[in-house]
């Protein structure tokens, strides 16, 4: 259960010199404790401010600008000349078009005007410049081409560190020896959390995002502890100062006391003693004291999860978000990049089940970490099997690369956001369409692949009945379900107070949808972040779950929870907790099951 929001102004004390100690609430979205040196990310776009110039200062500030882009331009050349010969071709291409940009007048000599004309700083005025541009390419129709104003905006963003005296970027990549980095940024998008999963970060806390923003999904799986909704870590943080980030509480310390530091380091060691003694349960099977065995499976973003998936002792993966293999990226992947992704992970889960969802890119999953979309409301527009289904070439690709590598492993499929069951016929109907092109290419693959849906929009689950009968198996998204049925934006802090599992009417969906694959027998997961919270793990297992999926690192303490379980007990206690409509009666029913 997302620990409550407090909101953030209620700092203990406020920050009056660098060095003094203060305290800041957000939402913990990844537990542990981490003590280590803020490392600031930049959003140098956002610190732009606008002043004016004397008449004679303008020389100095155009020379300023000139240095600045000077300097940018060295250093894509050094990264370029830098870049191994094993880098994506992609990579190279990508500098190019950066320097490019760089050297059109539009953005090396129009700014120079701006400075003159209105006496302007050189940030103020490149970033009108900038706003000028991105406007322009609004206009575009096409996709690709309408796109490309996020290198603007990047080449831009360069520019503006520069100016604003921050380390270039390349010299302010993270020193690797040092282990204990925490990441302070303003916001982060998932496609630039799915790069941090190469550094080893201590911690990571960001001003904004809410308990199951697919930003706070990543911060588990980077499997650090992680803090959102501080609302103005960025601003009260400088660089390089020592914080504590006790991602349980979601609480943060900055500059602590020396008696404060030897309590949390005393915390910390415990924590990691609870880590390790999990880890005795490892190869123990999740079965209850009365013999009913439950089924662990793991989420995973990317290929490279699979060695946490193993080291979990989790029996399979129930949520693959392909999505992440087609962010940060100029293009789509090709068949050939995508089969060799499924393929890898189905051949190191030896014959493991291998649920791998479709493409759920849309709302805040952006293939480009600074793309905006168009629509008023993401979350409710042309996302998932929706965006699949009006992109059926795209949709054709995947399902090839999925169907081939189904002969290398026990890969099922998974699609998300069903609403209508039209859009299941016609994804079956895409399906058969790429089974017949593999066919006659005499290319191999499993004709049996399980197919299954996901349940997370509530009127899948009010149906879910008939999605069952058509469907091999069903894995209810409780993050999306929550939010859709309760109306509350899962990336938006200010109504993250709000966003509970336990609400009556959410159980009655999940019970529903329980229900209805009991009825049919086909099989009922949950892969939402409702699985990993061992808080819920006996009211789930009461409710009719024999599957969890969720993130590896929460494998072990559900696992603790199903083996001190009595099914009996858990029955009763469920239909306890169904039968009331009020949640405030719900939560302490649910805190006494696991006194036990
Ligand atoms: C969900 O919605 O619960 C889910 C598992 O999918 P995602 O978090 O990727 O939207
Ligand atoms: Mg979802």
């Amino acid at each position: 259960m997302p620990p409550k929001h407090t909101k953030p102004s209620a700092l203990s004390s406020s920050p009056a010199n660098a060095q003094s100690s203060f305290s800041m609430h957000g939402i913990g979205v990844s537990s542990g404790i981490a003590i280590g040196r803020a490392h600031l990310v930049s959003n140098a776009l956002l610190e732009v401010v606008h002043y004016q110039l004397p008449q004679h200062l303008l020389d100095n500030e155009i020379k300023r600008f000139e240095n600045a882009i000077n300097t940018v331009k060295k250093d894509l050349e050094r990264i370029r000349h830098s870049l191994s010969k094993n880098a994506p071709a992609e990579l190279s291409a990508f500098i190019g078009t950066h320097l490019m940009m760089l050297a059109d007048k539009s953005l090396s000599e129009v700014p120079k005007d701006i400075i003159r004309k209105e006496f302007c700083n050189a940030e103020w005025a490149i970033k009108q410049q900038m706003d000028d541009i991105v406007e322009q390419f609004e206009a575009i129709e096409d996709a690709y081409l309408r796109e490309r104003q996020h290198d603007v905006v990047q080449v831009v963003e360069r520019v503006i560190k520069v100016l604003l005296g921050h380390p270039a970027p390349g010299q302010a990549e993270i020193k690797q020896n040092e282990s204990a980095i925490i990441l302070v940024a303003h916001d982060i998008s998932p496609a630039d959390a799915i790069q941090f999963k190469q550094h080893n970060f201590a911690a990571f806390i960001t001003d904004v995002g809410g308990v199951t923003s697919h930003t706070a999904i990543l911060a588990r799986s980077l499997n650090i502890p992680s803090i959102v909704a501080l609302q103005r870590a960025r601003d009260l943080i400088n660089d390089g100062e020592l914080i504590i980030v006790d991602g349980t509480l979601g609480v943060v310390i900055a500059n602590p006391s020396a008696e404060i530091l030897a309590e949390y380091k005393l915390r910390q060691e415990q924590f990691e003693l609870e880590q390790q003694k999990l880890k005795r349960i490892k190869s123990t099977k999740a079965v209850t004291m009365c013999g009913t065995a439950i089924e662990l499976h793991a989420n995973i973003e990317v290929p490279e999860d699979v060695a946490a998936v193993k080291a979990s002792g989790a029996t399979g993966i129930g949520l693959y978000r392909t999505e992440f293999l087609f962010m940060n990226k100029r293009e789509m992947p090709n068949e050939e990049e995508q089969f060799k992704a499924y393929k890898q992970v189905a051949e190191a889960m030896h014959g493991l089940p291998v649920t791998i969802r479709t493409l759920d890119l849309g709302a805040d999953k952006q293939m480009n970490p600074d793309a905006v979309s168009e629509c008023a409301n993401p979350a409710l527009g042309l996302r998932a099997v929706r965006l699949c289904l009006s992109e059926p070439q795209i949709f054709h690709t995947q399902l090839r690369a999925l169907l081939r590598a189904s002969h290398y492993g026990n890969i099922k499929i998974l699609i998300p956001m069903l609403s209508t069951l039209s859009e299941l016929r016609q994804t079956k109907l895409l399906l058969e369409r790429a089974k017949l092109s593999l066919r006659k290419q005499n290319i191999p693959f499993n004709e049996n692949i399980a197919l299954g849906g996901m349940i997370e929009v509530p009127a899948a689950a009010i149906n879910a009945e008939a999605f069952a009968k058509e469907l091999d198996f069903l894995s209810i998204g409780t993050n999306d379900l929550i939010q859709y049925t309760l109306a509350i934006d899962r990336t938006d802090d200010a109504v993250a107070h709000l966003y509970n599992p336990l609400h009556p009417s959410v159980l009655k969906l999940i019970s529903i949808t329980i229900k209805a694959g009991a009825k049919l027998g086909k099989s009922v997961a949950v892969c939402g972040e409702m699985a990993g919270d061992a808080k819920l793990t006996k009211l789930l297992l009461g409710m009719g779950l024999r599957q969890l999926s969720m993130h590896p690192s929460n494998v072990l303490s559900v696992k603790q929870q199903i083996l001190r379980s009595q099914m009996d007990e858990l029955n009763s206690n469920a239909r306890k907790v169904l039968h009331h409509t009020d949640l405030e009666k719900i939560e302490p029913l649910v805190a006494k099951f696991n006194q036990y």
